[in-house]
């Protein structure tokens, strides 16, 4: 098989699962995926945009900035999905329209400086920590209408919603139903903070069952990564 054959297979796969999850939920608004291409080269990215997939999502600023430099030609929307250190907001917000990591005060706020300096406006979601184990980042669940209040106060950034890791070696059903819980109350108080940013190649469909809008699928489009990330 090709490369190109590999990651058409990879997408197709995890189509077909998207509209099955959100068969079996009844559900009948759209899914979007985002998928994530950290450790993988440019040149997959664009095979994948060939296909029609415009959300590409990625962890690493270096890895991401030169990936959305060679691709400057693609439509694409980039998602900036990683931990998010202070002193990477200026290069974050120079490329990435949607920003999923958002879990501190000072980091909204520096996104937010960064964002304004570089003229562009961007979407931020809030990492909420579903089981406040602090190793996959996120915020702890009781902070999240106060972080949820700052970004929609932001000048430059607009509240998208929320986004979640489930943890990897349990259930995650219990996790993606708090998350679930914790957007509708930030809807509640911000009617247009509709994202629900949960799902990974191993629980997409818990994820799409409990609303996500977005999952960031990896690895079932790409095939495996060489590391742990
Ligand atoms: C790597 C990563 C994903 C995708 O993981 P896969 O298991 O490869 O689908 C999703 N979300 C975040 C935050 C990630 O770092």
């Amino acid at each position: 098989m090709s490369r190109a054959e590999e990651i058409a297979a990879g997408l197709h796969g995890v189509r077909r699962r998207i509209v099955a999850a959100r068969t079996a939920a009844g559900r009948r608004d759209e899914v979007t995926l985002v998928a994530v291409a950290k450790t993988f080269p440019a040149t997959d990215v664009r095979l994948l945009a060939g296909l029609g997939v415009r959300d590409i999502g990625e962890n690493r600023d270096q890895e991401a900035h030169a990936k959305a430099r060679e691709l400057a030609d693609l439509p694409l929307t980039w998602h900036f999905i990683g931990r998010l250190q202070r002193n990477k907001c200026r290069s974050v917000a120079s490329y990435a329209a949607v920003v999923h990591s958002l879990d501190r005060a000072e980091i909204i706020d520096a996104l937010d400086a960064a964002a304004g300096a570089g003229e562009r406006r961007l979407v931020g979601l809030v990492q909420v920590s579903v089981d406040g184990d602090p190793h996959r980042g996120g915020a702890r669940i009781e902070a999240v209408p106060a972080l949820a209040d700052r970004v929609g106060g932001c000048a430059h950034l607009d509240l998208g919603g929320v986004m979640a890791v489930a943890p990897q070696d349990a259930d995650p059903r219990a996790a993606f139903d708090r998350l679930a819980d914790v957007a509708a109350r930030v809807r509640a108080a911000h009617p247009h903070a509709t994202v629900i940013s949960a799902g990974m190649s191993g629980d997409l469909e818990a994820a799409i069952a409990a609303g996500a809008t977005h999952v960031r699928v990896g690895s079932a489009v790409f095939g495996r990564r060489p590391s742990a990330r």
